[in-house]
């Protein structure tokens, strides 16, 4: 999602790769769609910088939001229903401000989305974000630094929207920027004392989550000042120069490690004079749920920025159950991207309900929420991606005994396989024994020893059963039929040696029935 920052070219490769990607930029048309459900999400022409602003479409409930959320993202009830409702508010306020219906005093519904990693804090605004139709940017908090010299600086992130947006800026403006491990630029007054530089970032963002304009091209952006230069040539006229943030909603999320405990703290000493009435202590799990400002100012955030986030959701962390429910019912499973990856061999896998639920199992001791799964599975699969399109094999079942003995039930497979191929081969060689009846009315006899020759030998040398009997007996027909002249015999049995040197054994045989008319085999 994230793209290197623009900065200065340092050197003429440098300047000339700037160069590349600006061309492929102007002339490589690739607009991102701007749904309009009304039409059945038909993206309309995507405006040029210098046309009418486009019509927002948000006509969206927050029911509508959440049904769309419970077909990505299990558990996470809570925070669906927040987050839809932030949403709407969000959305409805745009449209309004769009048509010149601004209330002048709205807060922004800007979201802190508190819990674990892997637990679907930004595949919630991810598709979200998708349904909405709107650019979505995800930055990492850590990358940014005060003056925006050493990592990236915060504007980048609004101009990363216009990008996304295939240089729309009005469509930008309606983007969302999702920015995690917030909480590693606060720290916690109550041990080193703030960090300084998180200080300033905050400050940064908080000047970005208010009402500013970001002029659309960086100073240091070579590449965005020749394309500003070919847009003015071309039209003689400029487009915007800066983009508005005043519609851009802002996320923020992080695990925010001990904010719990600053909450329990806090919750404990205002029941202090109630202890006699019987209050309660709040159980840990449920903490987060009361979280309010002055927790996030205690942990290490400036008021002014936590205030500009009045929208506080928490997501739970996942379960063995929550995790099965992924794989099985998400409709983003990654079961499906490894039903892909094997049909494109011809393979078709079955995930068995025992071995989505091994899989849950082992990546819950992982401890990285969903994310454990892909890790789990791609332990599980590696191999079987690897041998089985070499193979013949063309389905398999996941099932717990596979997933807690992923080598062992791949050897079985290929065992189990060549076993199976065996038994086909050697039926073949019995059906080249009847079709030479059909064409020369002589009969050949395999013993079990001739045919599992032959069954081998087409197996190792990779020669198709038939073919290879074909070739061996290739003058059978023709000897054969001498020795039933010369000796009436009408029947034959070929052993092994037949088939190790048939050419051979088929004279002497022939020979023998000149030299005595009785039975040669
Ligand atoms: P984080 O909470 O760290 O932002 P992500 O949202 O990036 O985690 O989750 C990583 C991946 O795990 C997602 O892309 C998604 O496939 C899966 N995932 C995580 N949580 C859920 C969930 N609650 N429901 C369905 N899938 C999930």
């Amino acid at each position: 999602m994230q793209r290197p920052f623009h900065s200065g070219p340092s050197s003429p490769e440098e300047f000339q790769k700037q160069l590349q990607e600006f061309m492929k930029q102007n002339f490589s048309g690739k607009a991102a769609p701007f749904l309009r459900p009304e039409t059945g999400g038909t993206p309309p022409e995507a405006p040029k910088a210098d046309a009418e602003p486009i019509e927002f479409f948000f006509d969206k409930k927050p029911r509508d939001v959440k049904a769309h959320l419970d077909r990505f993202v299990i558990k996470q009830e809570e925070a669906k229903k927040v987050l839809s409702v932030a949403l709407c508010d969000h959305y409805h306020h745009v449209r309004l401000a769009i048509d010149g219906k601004d209330q002048p005093n709205y807060a922004k519904q800007n979201i802190i989305l508190v819990g674990p990693t892997g637990v679907g804090k930004t595949y919630l605004i991810r598709c979200a974000a998708d349904l909405i139709g709107v650019p979505f940017v995800k930055a990492d908090a850590t990358k940014f630094s005060e003056t925006g010299y050493v990592g990236g600086d915060v504007e980048d992130l609004v101009r990363e929207l216009v990008r996304l947006s295939d240089g729309d800026v009005e469509r930008a403006q309606y983007g969302i920027i999702y920015i995690d491990e917030i909480d590693k630029i606060a720290a916690a007054a109550n041990g080193h004392g703030r960090d300084v530089s998180g200080r300033g970032v905050q400050t940064n963002l908080l000047k970005l989550m208010e009402d500013t304009e970001v002029p659309v091209r960086a100073q240091q952006d070579i590449a965005g000042q020749i394309q500003a230069m070919m847009d003015f040539s071309q039209r003689g006229k400029k487009g915007p120069n800066t983009i508005n943030t005043k519609h851009i909603l802002f996320i923020v999320s992080g695990a925010f490690a001990g904010l719990q405990k600053i909450v329990q703290k806090r919750l404990r000493e205002a029941t202090i004079g109630f202890a006699a009435t019987g209050v309660k202590a709040v159980a840990a799990e449920s903490a987060l749920d009361q979280v309010q400002t002055r927790d996030f100012v205690e942990f290490g955030f400036e008021p002014e920025f936590i205030g500009r986030l009045p929208v506080r959701v928490v997501c739970q962390s996942l379960a063995i159950d929550d995790l099965f429910q992924i794989l099985a019912t998400s409709e983003g499973s990654i079961i499906r991207q490894y039903e892909q990856t094997f049909a494109a061999y011809g393979i078709e896998v079955l995930f068995r309900e025992d071995g989505l639920r091994g899989i849950a199992e082992l990546a819950v001791e992982e401890q990285t929420g969903a994310r454990g799964l892909m890790t789990i599975c791609e332990r599980i699969f590696r191999d079987f991606k690897f041998e089985l399109p070499s193979t013949n094999v063309r389905r398999f079942v996941v099932t717990r005994e596979m997933v807690n003995d992923p080598a062992g039930e791949l050897g079985k497979l290929l065992a189990e396989h060549k076993k199976e191929e065996r038994i086909v081969a050697r039926q073949l060689v019995y059906e080249f024994a009847s079709r030479f009846y059909d064409e020369h009315k002589l009969k050949i006899n395999f013993t079990e020893d001739a045919a599992d020759l032959l069954v081998s030998q087409s197996l190792d040398r990779s020669i198709p059963v038939r073919d290879l009997c074909a070739q061996k007996f290739r003058d059978f027909q023709f000897g054969l039929k001498l020795i039933a002249q010369n000796t009436g015999q009408q029947e034959f049995t070929i052993e092994k040696n037949s088939v190790e040197t048939p050419d051979r054994i088929l004279s002497e045989w022939v020979i023998a029935s000149y030299r005595n008319p009785a039975k040669v085999s």
